[in-house]
């Protein structure tokens, strides 16, 4: 009954990369001394009655069983006292790492889809070094990534993204793991329905009471069978039991920044100046916006003085817009932040917008609704 099942394709060379406990390895990096604990990324919950859940856990905290999103209660009852340490997430710090790992990946391929700050898709069929054997890039990637950041990651390397996170997955940490097109169907029958994506809790269970454990027997099954017996999901069971997975790697890259910046000879040391040219350069901004369709979620302001001094300071707004008025409040807001540049004269003057979003809301012509 495998007719029933779309055609594979073992052409295209997938990457998944994701870091080894990547909040935990960015706070033992950073702090040495707690690696040596079971170290937990979530609030201490006897200082937050009680609340909170695990961001991540460290490998010495897994061994205790630990686990992102279970309650940190919880963690502390399986840990003794005196190894267990708790660290407060900071977002700002992993994304700032996130984004050198980014910039990484892009040295290899533009086609990279994130899935979360430390983890990654990469379609390197082409790729921008020309280099055949995707696995020598994602080894290449790998090193660099440690070498830059000190931190580890594993990769799985297949045909398809399912297959390369299976690869991620099993290996870790610090792991790499290769599937062939002539490997995938051994290696999916080796697994536990578990390993397999979208297969949830309750499915599990289901197949289970039907005797089925291992990729193997889900091989074994009528593709029609499992179709009508689980539906939309059934079939994509079927797909990955043989392997195949034809999503593309959706590339998430932001596009780039839309702004303007200019030099002032001479210097502005008038507020009312600056501000006017703040004035003219968001109704620019909010033009180039609605003619490209973009809302901006973030707006940034780079001022540099006559020493050469430069800031740059960004806001993220409450809801993304392309209004002209909207922008200005926020850039008049930044400005009153960096305004004692005014005392030394600014040299230069800019505005920008970064993470633009596609307006999804736009307006819809109302010739859509006259009638002759
Ligand atoms: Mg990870």
């Amino acid at each position: 009954m495998k007719e029933l099942l779309p055609r594979n394709n073992t052409k295209r060379k997938i990457i998944h990369l994701d870091m080894d406990a990547f909040y935990a390895s960015v706070e033992m990096r950073d702090n040495p001394a707690l690696a040596k604990k079971a170290l937990i990324v979530g609030q201490d919950p006897r200082k937050a009655n009680g609340h909170g859940v695990v961001a991540t856990a460290n490998y010495v905290a897994r061994q205790y069983g630990v686990h992102s999103a279970m309650p940190t209660m919880k963690a502390l009852r399986l840990v003794p006292k005196d190894k267990i340490a708790f660290v407060r997430p900071n977002f700002e710090k992993y994304r700032a790492v996130s984004a050198q790992i980014h910039e990484l990946m892009y040295e290899l391929t533009d086609v990279v889809e994130s899935v979360a700050l430390d983890e990654a898709y990469l379609d390197v069929t082409k790729n921008k070094l020309g280099v055949y054997s995707a696995v020598t890039l994602a080894t290449r990637l790998q090193e660099k990534i440690f070498k830059k950041t000190g931190l580890t990651s594993s990769f799985g390397v297949s045909y398809n993204k399912f297959l390369a996170k299976m690869g991620s997955e099993f290996a870790k940490p610090f792991g790499r793991t290769i599937i062939l097109p002539e490997e995938a169907e051994d290696f999916l029958a080796q697994q536990p329905i578990e390993a397999f994506p979208g297969i949830g809790k309750k499915t599990q269970e289901q197949l289970h009471s039907m005797g089925i454990f291992t990729g193997a027997d889900l091989q074994n099954l009528d593709v029609k069978f499992l179709i009508e017996r689980f539906k939309r999901m059934g079939y994509f069971i079927a797909q990955h039991a043989q392997g195949i997975d034809l999503r593309p790697v959706n590339s998430t890259r932001q596009r780039k920044s839309i702004g303007t910046e200019r030099t002032f000879e001479p210097n502005i040391f008038d507020e009312n100046i600056a501000l006017t040219t703040l004035r003219k350069y968001s109704e620019n901004l909010s033009k180039k916006l609605k003619e490209k369709n973009f809302l901006a979620q973030t707006l940034v302001i780079k001022v540099r003085n006559n020493n050469f001094e430069t800031v740059t300071k960004r806001s993220k707004l409450t809801k993304p817009t392309n209004d002209a008025i909207e922008i200005f409040q926020t850039a008049k807001e930044l400005f009153k932040s960096v305004d004692n540049f005014l005392t030394q004269g600014i040299r230069l003057l800019g505005l920008s917008t970064t993470d633009l979003q596609t307006n999804q809301y736009e307006e819809i012509s109302l010739d859509l609704f006259t009638t002759e």
